[in-house]
């Protein structure tokens, strides 16, 4: 199991209530999930489905695709059948696409709010649909799309202008007895889309699913979407995650789940202990943790790897970690669980490591 609120020193979990996607939980005890989005043509089946066994194999639990015309929908069938993880159809004006993805066995559908003022006649027919069907409905909120009635009341899309839409819309549906739902109330603006989650969570139990919307490319969409996520998880809140990158959607995998290895949320793989390098350094650190880096990838038992360019602090961070490296003089002293154990030529440095974690590490992976 995961440490406990106690010992990461994030807050507790707000409590929320749970629902399935496909045959993944969101909210509640769940451990937050992680999601992307596909950028082929939906209607292209084949390069859309290998795009999210690109993204299962990354880590990505749940795949959501955009449905934007009757090719797309109809290709829903063959996706949400062949795909590994659960696919979440993302509807904007049709309603009778929302139909077609619940026929179709999506996981979920994503609806938005300022998108769908034709829906309002057609909710009733929709809750009926996914409550028959067991599908939850995910109220998704974009600030680039507020509804017009908001946004001529708030000004812009205030976090209140947010959280008033989607708490509108999910009344639409309570209306209809259903609140197999979760929320998202996105926005661009990091320190925004904070605020509107916070009071989002206060307002109702419902799942949220984060997300800083337009979060540009990487590394400032990482460090955006690393902020929010970061405050708002600390806090307890948020059940589920996708990180929006003006990059390639496995990036977005790999980034959330780091953003939940960083806080505890979840087991650490490979961890990679580098110094920065300073004057001090006596190697090519940034070349010597890249090939570290290489080495270890899919290394099937989590480890922390240090690698510290000189013997200053060396040693003592390499203590903390399973493994690790420092180097001085054309040489690499290898530490294994604190011990120095052996003193290596730089070209033998990775190698070294790599046989050292495999000894370390053969109980526990049979070998
Ligand atoms: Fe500099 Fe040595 Fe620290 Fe690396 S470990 S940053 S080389 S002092």
């Amino acid at each position: 199991g995961m440490p406990s609120s106690a010992s990461t020193g994030l807050s507790p979990r707000r409590v929320s209530r749970q629902v399935v996607v496909g045959d993944v939980p969101v909210g509640g005890s769940a451990p937050v999930s992680v999601q992307s989005m596909t950028t082929t043509l939906t209607a292209d089946i084949d390069a859309t489905l290998q795009q999210i066994a690109e993204l299962t194999a990354a880590g990505c639990q749940i795949a959501r695709v955009a449905v934007p015309s009757a090719d797309d929908a109809a290709a829903l069938p063959t996706i949400a059948k062949k795909s590994q993880i659960p696919v979440i159809a993302d509807i904007h004006f049709q309603p009778k696409y929302v139909f077609a993805a619940i026929d179709a066995g999506c996981g979920a559908v994503r609806v938005n709010p300022g998108n769908i003022k034709k829906f309002d006649d057609k909710v009733g027919d929709i809750a009926k649909a996914a409550s028959d069907a067991g599908v939850p409905i995910r109220i998704g909120v974009n600030a680039g799309s507020l509804d017009r009635r908001l946004l001529a009341k708030y000004g812009k899309a205030t976090p209140e202008a947010l959280v008033e839409s989607a708490l509108w819309e999910c009344s639409l549906f309570e209306e209809h007895g259903f609140d197999d739902i979760k929320i998202s109330v996105k926005h661009h603006d990091p320190m925004v889309m904070i605020s509107a989650y916070r009071q989002l969570a206060q307002a109702c139990d419902y799942p949220l699913h984060l997300g800083v919307t337009e979060a540009g490319p990487p590394p400032q969409g990482t460090a955006k979407s690393a902020v929010a996520f970061g405050a708002l998880l600390s806090e307890g809140i948020g059940d589920t995650l996708r990180v929006s990158l003006s990059a390639p959607p496995v990036e977005e995998v790999t980034t959330g789940i780091l953003i939940l290895e960083a806080l505890g949320l979840r087991e650490r793989r490979l961890e990679i202990v580098s110094c920065p390098s300073c004057g001090r350094a006596q190697v090519d650190v940034y070349r010597l943790t890249e090939e570290v880096t290489a080495a270890f990838a899919g290394f099937p038992v989590p480890l922390r790897v240090a690698v510290m360019g000189c013997v200053v602090n060396g040693p003592g961070e390499a203590r903390e970690a399973d493994i690790g490296v420092s180097c001085g003089n054309g040489k690499g002293q290898i530490f294994v669980k604190g011990e120095v154990i052996r003193t290596v030529p730089e070209s033998k440095i990775v190698e070294t490591l790599l046989e050292e974690a495999i000894a370390l590490t053969s109980e526990t992976i049979g070998a």
